[in-house]
């Protein structure tokens, strides 16, 4: 069992976010200047505000990530974003396979690998994203599904390289939907079993993202093998995603 000491919470701001929602994430930073957190905290804006993020954030802890990259350094592939790119832009984390990019842009297994090669190269840390969906989890098939989706997710080369994995269960995702604990903590004990076979001695945050809130945050982040969060909606707005954070 090897999870680091801190618990991790990420808000994940989809396509949400114009230049006034900086001032949302310098609340959050503020508030955490004037009263530390003990977890670990990161922003993943929309590409367009990452580098004014990043100047914002840059004397405070809060760190800044992407929500996607694309694989390859650089290109003919029109409208896409590298790792480069977005490490040059600021950022130090990046958010791949979410559960959005596999159903609508078709991202295979192994083509979340691939981007986290990509990742790596380029000095971006990794969040990766597995989940179920509900026919899978109506059909006992949900750790069977989260166990495939790390094996073909995670490439050898994160062996020795810091990433976190985040268990979001779909049907979970912006639905105000979540398992139950001992459903959680059933998932990530998994989870924790595939990462101590192929990265052992690796710490590794496993993190639970899916209708996190401020009224469910302590009960899930107190979850066995909860690691931390990935918050979508909830860290759009400080004052919940810093209750999320403080309940960490
Ligand atoms: C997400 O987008 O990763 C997510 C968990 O969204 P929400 O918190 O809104 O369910």
């Amino acid at each position: 069992m090897t999870a680091p000491a801190r618990k991790f919470v990420v808000g994940n701001w989809k396509m949400n976010g114009l230049s006034q929602s900086l001032d949302e994430a310098g609340e959050v930073a503020a508030s955490l200047a004037r009263e530390p957190a003990t977890a670990r905290v990161a922003i993943c804006p929309p590409a367009t505000l990452i580098e004014r993020l990043a100047r914002k954030l840059e004397a405070s802890s809060v760190e800044v990530g992407a929500q996607d990259c694309h694989a390859e350094p650089c290109g003919a592939f029109t409208g896409d974003v590298c790792g480069d790119m977005l490490h040059d832009a600021g950022a130090t984390l990046v958010i791949l396979g979410h559960s959005e990019r596999r159903d609508y842009y078709g991202e295979t297994d192994a083509k979340v690998a691939a981007k986290v090669e990509g990742a790596l190269k380029a000095g971006l840390e990794p969040i990766v994203c597995v989940g179920e969906s509900l026919e899978q989890r109506k059909a006992g098939e949900a750790a069977a599904v989260v166990r495939r989706q790390l094996q073909g997710s995670l490439p050898d080369s994160l062996k020795g390289r810091d990433f976190s994995v985040a268990y979001e269960p779909i049907w979970a995702i912006g639905t105000g939907l979540t398992p139950t604990v001992p459903e959680i903590e059933a998932i990530h004990a998994e989870i924790r079993a595939a990462l101590d076979e192929r990265f052992p001695g690796q710490p590794v945050a496993i993190l639970y993202g899916g209708s996190v809130k401020p009224s469910n945050a302590a009960e899930i982040l107190a979850a066995k093998e909860v690691g931390g969060a990935l918050v979508g909606g909830a860290s759009l707005k400080a004052s919940d995603f810093l209750a999320i954070i403080r309940a960490a």
